[in-house]
């Protein structure tokens, strides 16, 4: 006798399911700003619920079943359901929505970082005068700016961050 068991899946369509393509909220945002840009339809709302669980979700995963439905759920669920039910498994199809997780957190960190680059450049520019009149942390003869200016050169994308915290604090002192 055998049991079938049932995907966690299968109300939204029949095994097995093929990973599609991922989307985060600020990927819509842009797609929707091209839409805009170029006079066609477009909706302001870019947030979405999951098909699966009804949960309000960021980043979407669209897989395929094999009916060809496309639905969409979140990263607790695609986990969940792929890992839960062995049997029905789709690997490939789990390690494809792990890989586009993994490359739309990285995307998240570097338009962050980038961010906060041009926050610090803008600050930077804004505080000319005071960053001028603040001593430089090792030689007198030289102002905060000098050591900002050297300092920005010299560091990565981590140590600009931290350089901005620091010279920051230290205007604010
Ligand atoms: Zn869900």
């Amino acid at each position: 006798m055998t049991t079938k068991i049932s995907h966690p899946f299968s109300h939204l369509g029949p095994a097995p399911y093929r990973f599609v393509s991922a989307s985060c909220s600020d990927d819509r945002q842009a797609a929707m700003n091209e839409r805009k840009n170029e006079g066609l339809v477009y909706s302001e709302n870019t947030s979405g619920s999951c098909d699966h669980c009804g949960m309000c979700i960021q980043d979407f995963y669209y897989f395929r079943a094999a009916d060809g439905t496309k639905f969409k759920v979140g990263s607790v669920c695609y986990e969940k359901g792929f890992i839960s039910e062995e049997t029905y498994a789709d690997r490939k199809a789990l390690a494809q929505a792990t890989t586009a997780k993994r490359e739309m957190a990285t995307k998240k960190r570097h338009s962050k970082e980038a961010a906060k680059i041009s926050e610090a450049l803008e600050f930077f520019k804004a505080n000319q005068e005071a960053l001028d009149a603040a001593p430089h942390p090792r030689f007198s003869s030289k102002s905060l700016n000098d050591y900002t200016s050297y300092m920005w050169d010299q560091c990565g994308t981590t140590g600009k961050i931290k350089l901005y915290k620091t010279v920051k604090e230290a205007l604010e002192a």
